[in-house]
């Protein structure tokens, strides 16, 4: 058996985050939305400040793919519009239309897209219920999270 996990990552979210995302996962509905989290790594804290969307044309009910083009778009404007020295990419959001959590494949997709950071991405999962599903990775690995509302 392994060992728990002692890795704990807290995660901050703001109430501009929870409210872009609501939003998006509310108008797409019965499609999933998604998009990118915006913030910055405080020692082991990751603040979510703002949530963007990004469209995906081919959305459907179970699935929503980041376009890297798109994304890399939507990251740059919001960057520029928020003008904060901090704010940067720290991971992703999407909605799911029904009362269920990040799949085994959200989850994975988190995991691989954080081998690229030296700090713990972050997903967001947006239940039709209204329930934030979070989980975090750093270098490939599953963290446990600690959340807060800000
Ligand atoms: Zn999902």
């Amino acid at each position: 058996m392994r060992a728990p996990n002692p890795d704990v990552v807290r995660v901050l979210i703001h109430s501009d985050a929870r409210q872009t995302i609501k939003t998006a996962a509310a108008r797409a509905f019965p499609l999933e939305a998604g998009g990118l989290l915006l913030g910055w790594w405080d020692n082991d804290m990751v603040v979510v400040r703002a949530a963007i969307e990004v469209v995906d044309p081919a959305a459907t009910g179970t699935s929503w793919i980041r376009h890297e083009g798109l994304a890399q778009r939507a990251l740059d404007q919001a960057v520029a519009k928020f003008g904060h020295p901090w704010l940067g990419y720290i991971g992703d959001w999407h909605s799911h239309p029904a009362a269920c959590d990040a799949s085994q494949q959200d989850r994975q997709s988190i995991r691989i897209a954080s081998l690229a950071y030296a700090q713990p991405l972050v997903l967001i999962v947006h239940r039709r219920d209204g329930i934030i599903d979070i989980h975090a990775a750093r270098h490939g690995r599953p963290q446990t999270v600690s959340a807060e509302s800000i």
